[in-house]
């Protein structure tokens, strides 16, 4: 049986922003919200990246400056803006994702304006003329603020060695995904998160640790029906689990806090310099549906997520009040219904499942066994 069990090693999860400067001391932080910001230039800028995710927040303070019809994850990020947890961060990066990011940002500077604000806008169409262009410069200026912020002028040789980084851990988790079997969703959701959260010299070791005590594991989670999770960001791993728990087997995802987290690579070899094979891997890798590509439509990013993994069925996760996800079920519920791939929807708000999610689950499993 596996013995990776980080359950209790990374507790801290629960609430992690609260003790970040103890627990990695001497790091200068720099939060962002998006899996399209560029990891490598921010920390070639000497800055630790730390993903802002909802991760069992409640919502008080933060309704007075933000709706309650705005996903939970916009909410619950200016709640801890407003009741001071991440002030430890030297700056935040945005990434023009949907409206609800926008306005977001604009919020942010509203309630604190002390904390530096920078943007990381890529076009929605990745392939429209001049997108390339667009997104050399996006790379281009984020590098150029961040030099502003840090006082240090960036050098290549920075660059390439924090790529280098990079990409080993995209090439470890991807070695983990392939033992998902093994280690259950549950434990890789967690070991996936943080990476995101936590210095990235100290996500590889955990990756080595994870690696190594898979060796000898035999698969635990074979046997029931397939599924693939689609979505957005997945802010609890509870779902995973109860799908385990129920059953079925978590095969693929396309979450930002799951495969999308590390698809892509940055390939140095055909590019003229780091800047524009980091402006490559943008373009190229898999979208999220904020994102539109000719060839990735909703239809076709569904129908290839179960067509790669074999899934028997789909589950959904939708945040409420997430329109690139509501957007995007539309067709592709059509695209399975058409394909007779049954399927299900789970409607997130806090992050945790409960009832509802558990009972239609439960049909899914009972429909596919
Ligand atoms: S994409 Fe959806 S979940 Fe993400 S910030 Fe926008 S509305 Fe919220």
């Amino acid at each position: 049986m596996a013995k990776v069990g980080m359950q209790d090693s990374l507790r801290w999860l629960e609430d992690p922003y609260a003790d970040w400067p103890q627990r990695f001391p001497g790091r200068k932080a720099i939060g962002y919200f998006c899996s399209y910001v560029p990891l490598e230039i921010l920390h070639a800028a000497g800055l630790t990246p730390v993903r802002i995710l909802q991760l069992g927040s409640t919502v008080a303070a933060a309704h007075a400056h933000f709706p309650a019809f705005s996903c939970a994850m916009a909410r619950t990020a200016l709640e801890r803006l407003v009741s001071s947890q991440l002030g430890f961060l030297n700056a935040v990066v945005f990434a023009h994702t949907c409206d609800t990011m926008q306005c977001l940002a604009d919020a942010w500077r509203m309630v604190d304006s002390s904390q530096r604000v920078l943007h990381f806008s890529l076009p929605t169409t990745l392939d429209a003329a001049g997108s390339e262009e667009y997104v050399r410069t996006a790379h281009h200026q984020l590098l150029g603020e961040l030099e502003l912020l840090s006082g240090v002028r960036f050098s290549e040789e920075a660059l390439l060695a924090s790529i280098a980084l990079y990409e080993e851990r995209r090439r470890l988790l991807a070695e983990l995904y392939r033992a998902r079997d093994s280690l259950g969703a549950g434990e890789l959701w967690r070991i996936t998160v943080a990476g995101l959260l936590m210095p990235v010299e100290e996500h590889l070791t955990l990756l080595g640790r994870a690696i190594s005590s898979l060796s000898d594991a035999p698969a635990r989670f074979g046997t029931g029906p397939r599924l693939a999770v689609a979505g957005t960001a997945l802010h609890d791993g509870s779902l995973l689990e109860l799908i385990e728990e129920l059953g079925g087997q978590v095969v693929a995802d396309n979450l930002c806090t799951g495969e999308r987290a590390f698809q892509g690579q940055v390939d140095l070899q055909h590019h003229s310099d780091a800047l524009a094979a980091l402006t490559a891997r943008a373009l190229e890798r898999p979208i999220c549906p904020a994102k539109h590509k000719v060839g990735q439509e909703a239809e076709a990013r569904i129908l290839e997520l179960v067509r790669s993994s074999r899934a028997d069925g789909v589950v959904f996760v939708q945040p409420k009040y997430c329109d690139p996800c509501a957007f995007d079920y539309v067709p592709q519920r059509k695209a399975l219904e058409e394909a007779g791939i049954p399927h299900v929807v789970v409607e997130t708000e806090t992050g945790a499942c409960g009832a509802q999610a558990r009972t239609r689950l439960q049909a899914l499993l009972e429909m596919l066994s």
